[in-house]
């Protein structure tokens, strides 16, 4: 805010200091005047007296000799007074002995002296005979005219109003500076100083003293508004704190300090709208304590309380999967898994959750079990609103307490039974390489060069006691899931290599091994050493071990990639490339990865004769393999139409139904017998 200087404190105390000043000066100088009027008037008489007493002598001599000569000359000689106008000598009443006048003085301040002295003044004295007689001769009388008089007094009286008035206003310009320096000035500081001043934080900034003015009045409101600062900023910081916790209390749980239903809401809505664009699930579970009335009940509340608390402890352990957690009231809670991929996601965390309350709570040197139960519902399947989601996933809780406790349940009955199966074969298959029912069959692989049976790749097969044969498509991912895959794997590395030493030894020198790598395997760093562990134990030249490794594990990280495949190569072991087309490679990282081999994945062969794509996708391929000095092999190969197609591209090798599905190694034994049978007789004829 710019002050104009017209508004500014000092020059209106400028304006009311020369007025107050220009008004005392008048008045003064007035007074002055009327005093010097007075002085005049005396000055005039005097001046009347004076003359008449020195005129007198000679106009008694000319009155006593009645000398009208005499008495001319002597009127002669009062004329040389410029202020005499008219004189006479005689006595009043008779003619006069001599008489003299002249005109009024012609003055241009007439107009105002005349009022004042008077236009003339007459002054007469006795002229009187010798002592002791004493005889009265007549009256000299003398009129002066005040013009003279008046003029210096005009003179005089100029003078001392000009110089009243230029000392009033000088005496005013003078107050005006002292006011300047002393009060405006600083005070145009203090407000450049206010204007500093952060109104949120008021007291981060000091007005500083102004110097020469600490101790004075300016000084003590420096000191006081900083004081002021100082406490406005106490009381609003006190009052921020204290509607954050309000906010906070409204917002959260008093005993846990989790959020509030209202505050989970808020979250949940912003987690539903990220998945719906991001097109992900969401997964709501509920938790309800098994009978925790009974636990307030045997104890007392207070344990109770004390027992949310370190059950909210524990659930707070789990927010690193979490999106949102909350508790509802009472012994609910809620736990939001956000951007999830499938149902089983959310079906591990409840079981988590469960599993975490396996372990007692310490309350006072008793040991006390805590079971739960939970509902989940899952976005965008079981609703699409928070509303509807909460509501289920309680609605379904409060079901599930109805029929068993401590255990978890979705909201749809098909996922449910689903992820109650999976979980099942989860726990199985963590037995079932314990029990025996893992086992390998093979596939041959056909070189089309002579059609020779050149390598066999390993199949992992499990026979579930109840189910049946289970498809590795079904288990292997469960494997990857729960970290089995890492035992799994190395025994099928082992079974896959006994058994190639097994057939070497039978004579099939040369023979290849190809077996499956999971990524999860690939990323483990023990792998390359167990590989060349097996190579050692079993004896197998090398490159007669072939790993496949699919394109998606590659991608995820090449760097990491090249280096595990790098070090698998050194160990001796082929790298194959498996599933081939299915992924999204870039053919820049194929070039930099260690790679001996692409397997065309069956799926583009099904098709090769039917889809123009695919028989397009099967060429390049083959070109691609060739170009890049690789070999390449054809998987899924049906029919006689379909090998006639990737021969005629001259893709290296095939594997498929065409030849033989895969089999027990004694079965494989006897193909291999037959296969070399038929070469031998082939080669005979
Ligand atoms: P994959 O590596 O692509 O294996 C080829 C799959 O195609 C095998 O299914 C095989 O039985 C099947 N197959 C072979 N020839 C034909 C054919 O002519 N037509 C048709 N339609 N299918 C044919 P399988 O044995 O069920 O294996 C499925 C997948 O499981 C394998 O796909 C592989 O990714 C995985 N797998 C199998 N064994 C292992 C293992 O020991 N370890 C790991 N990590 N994964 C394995
Ligand atoms: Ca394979
Ligand atoms: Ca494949």
């Amino acid at each position: 805010m710019k002050l104009e200087l017209k508004h500014s404190l000092s020059v209106k105390l400028l304006r009311v200091v020369l007025l107050a000043a220009l008004a005392v000066g008048v008045v003064l100088s007035c007074a002055q005047i009327l005093f010097d009027a007075s002085k005049a008037h005396h000055a005039l008489n005097n001046d009347a007296q004076q003359i008449l007493g020195m005129f007198r002598d000679p106009s008694t001599q000319a009155v006593y000799s009645l000398d009208k000569e005499m008495g001319m000359q002597v009127l002669e000689g009062l004329f040389q007074d410029e202020a005499v106008r008219q004189a006479s000598i005689g006595v009043p009443g008779e003619p006069m002995l001599a008489q003299k006048s002249r005109p009024l003085a012609n003055s241009p301040w007439r107009w105002l002296t005349d009022p004042i002295l008077g236009r003339e003044k007459t002054a007469s004295i006795h002229l009187m005979g010798r002592e002791p007689y004493n005889e009265y001769y007549g009256d000299l009388s003398i009129t002066l005219d005040t013009a003279t008089y008046g003029e210096s007094f005009i003179a005089s009286s100029v003078i001392i109003f000009v110089s009243g008035v230029l000392r009033a206003l000088a005496m005013g310009l003078v107050l005006y500076l002292v006011y300047h320096y002393l009060l405006t000035k600083p005070l145009s500081r203090m407000l450049e100083s206010l204007t500093q001043i952060n109104p949120d934080r008021p007291a981060q900034y000091q007005l500083p003293l102004l110097k020469g003015h600490e101790r004075n009045e300016l000084g003590l409101w420096i000191n006081t508004a900083n004081q002021l600062l100082a406490s406005i900023e106490r009381n609003t910081s006190l009052r921020h704190e204290a509607e954050n916790s309000l906010l906070r209390m409204s917002q959260y749980d008093f005993l846990t300090g989790l959020p509030n239903r209202q505050q989970l809401q808020d979250q949940l809505d912003k987690i539903l709208i990220d998945a719906g664009r991001l097109q992900r699930r969401v997964a709501v579970l509920c938790l309800g304590l098994d009978d925790f009335k009974g636990v307030n009940e045997q104890f007392s509340y207070q344990c109770g309380d004390q027992l949310l608390l370190a059950l909210a402890e524990r659930l707070r352990g789990h927010s690193g999967r979490l999106g949102a957690l909350a508790r509802l009231g009472g012994d609910q809670f809620a736990l939001v898994q956000a951007d999830i991929e499938q149902p089983y996601e959310a079906a591990e965390l409840a079981q988590a959750v469960l599993d975490d309350l396996e372990a007692p709570f310490a309350l006072d040197q008793e040991q006390i079990y805590l079971r739960a139960t939970i509902g989940i519902t899952l976005f965008p399947e079981d609703g699409d609103s928070t509303e509807k989601l909460l509501q289920k996933a309680e609605q379904t809780m409060t079901l599930a307490k109805a029929r068993s406790r401590n255990r978890y349940q979705f909201y749809i009955a098909s996922v449910d039974s689903e992820m109650r199966r999976r979980r099942e074969l989860e726990k199985d298959l963590r037995e079932a390489l314990a029990r025996d029912q893992l086992s390998l069959v093979y596939q041959p692989q056909i070189s089309y060069r002579d059609n020779s049976v050149v390598g066999v790749e390993a199949l992992l097969r499990w026979s579930h006691p109840e189910r049946g044969s289970i498809s590795p498509d079904q288990f292997i991912p469960l494997a990857e899931q729960n970290g089995s895959i890492i035992a799994i794997g190395e025994w099928v590395l082992d079974q896959a290599c006994r058994q190639l030493r097994d057939w070497h030894d039978q004579g099939f020198t040369g023979l290849r091994m190809a077996v499956n790598l999971s990524t999860v395997q690939l990323h483990h760093a023990e792998l390359p050493r167990v590989v060349s562990n097996l190579m050692q134990i079993y004896r197998l030249p090398p490159r007669t071990l072939e790993l496949e490794v699919t394109e998606t594990g590659l991608m995820e990280d090449i760097a990491s990639a090249a280096q595990h495949l790098l070090s698998l190569r050194r160990a001796g072991a082929l790298i194959a490339i498996d599933d081939f087309g299915t992924g999204y490679s870039s053919l820049s990282y194929l070039k930099s990865l260690p790679l001996d081999k692409m397997k065309i994945d069956k799926s583009f062969v099904k098709d090769v004769l039917e889809d123009d794509d695919d028989a397009t996708i099967v060429r390049a391929i083959i070109q691609l393999g060739k170009s890049l000095g690789m070999q390449v092999i054809a998987e899924g190969v049906e029919t006689r139409e379909q090998e006639a197609y990737i021969l005629a591209e001259g893709c290296h090798e095939g594997q498929g139904w065409l030849y033989s599905k895969p089999m027990p190694a004694k079965e494989v034994t006897a193909f291999l017998k037959q296969a070399r049978k038929k070469a031998v007789g082939e080669a005979a004829s």
